[in-house]
């Protein structure tokens, strides 16, 4: 099973992602905990190529291409060896955050950054995408409160944040049988509930 979870800078997706990895993982289950950007050597060093600022801005589309490029790593090397291997890969972001923050976020369009991220995956999709709704403001005191200091997106105006999630809830809305879409502003331990029963459903 390819579990990802998805939403806004801030939504809380890596509590809620290892909350779920935590509990798998004491059911008996083996559990690969990823993240993206990132998740493989050349991942990660992609990561920080595009979340650094030294190097001055990265137009839209060379930034689309590093975390299409980042997954197709992740893809390749991490993720199917471990579906193939049984195991439950429980994932930060993946495809819809770049159709969200590229695709809209940025103007690239939604059509383009996906049949991008289709070559990249070779057209892998997760089996449950968790949405983490995240009212923008919000995300905000929850990025500035600390959890995210390298967040080179954080001084984006709340209005590019708006935009990005009305994308994801775009995506979720049009393929709903795959999405489980939460509010990030109720309680940890709710959304954890939430979330462990929609997946001990599949
Ligand atoms: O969620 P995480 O903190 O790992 O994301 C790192 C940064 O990359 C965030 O600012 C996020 O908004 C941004 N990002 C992006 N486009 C993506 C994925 C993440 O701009 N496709």
């Amino acid at each position: 099973l390819l579990i990802v979870f998805e939403g806004g800078d801030g939504a809380g997706k890596s509590t809620q992602a290892s909350l779920l990895a935590e509990r798998l993982t004491a059911a008996g289950r083996t559990v690969v905990r990823t993240r993206e950007p990132g998740g493989t050597p050349i991942g990660e060093r992609l990561r920080a190529l595009v979340l650094d600022h030294g190097h001055g801005p990265v137009d839209a589309r060379t930034e689309a291409l590093m975390f299409a490029a980042s997954r197709a790593a992740h893809v390749e090397q991490l993720i199917l060896p471990a579906l193939d291997a049984g195991s439950v890969v429980v994932c930060d972001r993946y495809i819809d955050s770049s159709v969200a923050y590229q695709g809209v976020g940025r103007g690239l369009g939604t059509d383009d950054v996906l049949r991008v991220n289709r070559w990249a995956t070779g057209g892998l999709l997760p089996h449950l995408t968790v949405l983490l709704d995240v009212d923008p403001a919000a995300g905000r005191l929850r990025r500035t409160a600390g959890q995210a200091p390298e967040d080179r997106l954080e001084s984006e105006p709340d209005d590019f944040h708006a935009r990005i999630r009305g994308a994801f809830l775009d995506l979720a809305a049009a393929d709903p049988a795959r999405y489980l879409v939460l509010d990030a502003a109720a309680p940890v331990d709710e959304l954890a509930a939430a979330v462990a029963a929609r997946v001990d459903a599949l």
